[in-house]
């Protein structure tokens, strides 16, 4: 049988995959993108990103629909069918999973359902559904299988009453009580995301807050919204025992006895990556001791035509890095000029209120240059928060000692994941506090905070004892 040959083999069509394999078309490259799953883009399309994100907008604009209904003192139905918000999730899902396809085929990549797993360090042999196996053969290959959720063996996960945040969307009704293990992002999205769906949701994690990562201030900011809105955050705690009672309530036992019940359970304690059965040693591919596979700057394994790309290769596990990586990859696998890869990758937390950051946050830059001037922007103090009622955000700037130079942006309340771009395109070019205060922004707009923050370390500034200018800090 003849084995048919690829210039570019692609495993995984998540946001990694997909542009490393775009990239190679673009270049004129034959390529095979290979999916087990029926449909091309990835858990972001169908399990993470997309889904998560379109069920945060239906509630935001469920709760917009029911603060207008009673402004304007108009009847809105009590009940919220689940099913309906789902519909909506899927008609997104489905559309999203028919743009990536069509980008595909418009590239003229080929693409092949089944498994793949190597067999040697250019040959891969695939396995349909109905268990037909074929062998390819790439000269450049790239790893981009993505990671599913870790689930430790002493929580019984059954997907219907005790999920994780592939299945949590699998709920057909809404629970009136949801308990949350985990204090990272998906913990946090998903449980502020069913706290604004008028679901009691508790929040349990090892950690007094939760995301660690994050500024102390907007973590804080963050708990403090959850909470009003009804929600609780149990820090400090570890979970002794998990248990479906089997009648109404999973039932979470913590070390110090107490007990909390709750109608569902969302298990988000951290991913893994899928390097299972892809019989990686074949290929004379190593693992780290976290499971994820090691690569260079330019997302190459030990074997030089073989990249790993997206969430296989570990943190920060975001689709925007994993998209960056991809295409990276293909253009140093194909010698095209890599375009210089930003050191500084923003973070956007899709909790409600929503959060971003960028650069060095307030304990980071103290660490690093002990006196720092920090301006604070509140959104009920500019004119657009008090117009669109979103009085609960905050934007600081983290300046250098010297408060010229902008070392990174911290924010919370709407339009945080985009307002973040603004401060991004500065940190990259080095722009001064001062260019914030010079530039006119729209009024009223979000974006004036960047002004109202630049203006009160202009103010701490002043307040300094005169100092010589230092040198342009990094960001980093
Ligand atoms: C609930 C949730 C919310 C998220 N929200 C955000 C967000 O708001 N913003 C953001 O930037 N990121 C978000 N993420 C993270 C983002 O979804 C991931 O970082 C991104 O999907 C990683 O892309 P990837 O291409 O590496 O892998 P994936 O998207 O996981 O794709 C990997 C693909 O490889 C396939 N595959 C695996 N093994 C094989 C094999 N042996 N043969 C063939 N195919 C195989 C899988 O079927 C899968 O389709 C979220 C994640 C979750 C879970």
């Amino acid at each position: 049988m003849s084995v048919q040959h690829f210039d570019m083999a692609v495993i995984g069509s998540g946001p990694a995959g997909q542009k490393a394999a775009v990239q190679g078309a673009k270049a004129g490259k034959r390529v095979l993108v290979i999916e087990r799953e029926q449909g091309v883009g990835g858990g972001c399309v169908y399990r993470g990103t997309i889904p998560s994100k379109t069920l945060r907008e239906s509630a935001l604009q469920m709760n917009r629909a029911r603060r207008l209904s009673s402004m304007l003192e108009m009847k809105m139905h009590s009940d919220l069918p689940l099913a309906a918000l789902m519909s909506r999730v899927d008609d997104v899902v489905a559309a999203h999973g028919v743009y990536m396809r069509d980008q595909l085929s418009r590239n003229g990549i080929s693409c092949f359902h089944g498994r793949a797993r190597f067999q040697s360090d250019r040959q891969i042999e695939l396995q349909s559904v109905d268990g037909e196996r074929q062998t390819i053969e790439a000269d450049i290959i790239i790893l981009a299988t993505g990671s599913r959720p870790r689930t430790p063996s002493d929580i019984p996960i059954d997907h219907e009453h005790i999920l994780d945040s592939d299945s949590i969307l699998s709920m057909i009704y809404l629970p009136r009580t949801m308990t949350v293990l985990g204090g990272g992002i998906i913990a946090s999205e998903y449980g502020s995301i069913f706290s604004q769906l008028g679901v009691k949701v508790t929040i349990i994690d090892r950690a007094d807050r939760p995301l660690q990562f994050l500024d102390e201030e907007l973590a804080h900011t963050f708990v403090q919204s959850f909470e009003e809105q009804g929600g609780r955050y149990l820090g400090g705690q570890r979970v002794s025992n998990v248990r479906w009672d089997g009648i109404s309530q999973v039932l979470t036992t913590l070390q110090n006895g107490e007990i909390i019940g709750g109608e569902k359970m969302l298990v988000a304690l951290g991913r893994q990556a899928n390097i299972e059965d892809l019989g990686l040693e074949g290929a004379g591919l190593s693992v780290t001791e976290k499971g994820t596979i090691p690569v260079n700057d330019h997302c190459q394994t030990i074997v030089p035509h073989i990249y790993g790309v997206g969430d296989v290769i570990g943190p920060p596990g975001l689709a925007s890095t994993a998209m960056e990586q991809g295409r990276r990859a293909a253009c140093h696998a194909l010698g095209l000029p890599e375009s210089d890869s930003a050191q500084i990758i923003p973070m956007g937390i899709y909790t409600i209120p929503e959060m971003s950051s960028i650069g060095l946050d307030e304990s980071g830059a103290r660490k690093r240059y002990r006196s720092i001037l920090v301006g604070r922007s509140k959104y009920h103090e500019i004119a657009r928060g008090q117009i669109s009622g979103t009085s609960d955000g905050l934007l600081k700037m983290i300046a250098d000692p010297t408060g010229e130079y902008l070392l990174g942006v911290q924010i919370i309340g709407e339009g945080a994941t985009e307002l973040i771009h603004v401060g991004q395109m500065a940190l990259r070019s080095g722009a001064t506090i001062d260019s914030f205060i010079d530039n006119i922004f729209n009024f009223p707009t979000l974006a004036e905070a960047y002004r109202v923050a630049a203006l009160d370390i202009l103010g701490q500034r002043r307040k300094q004892p005169a100092f010589s200018a230092q040198s342009v800090p990094t960001a980093a």
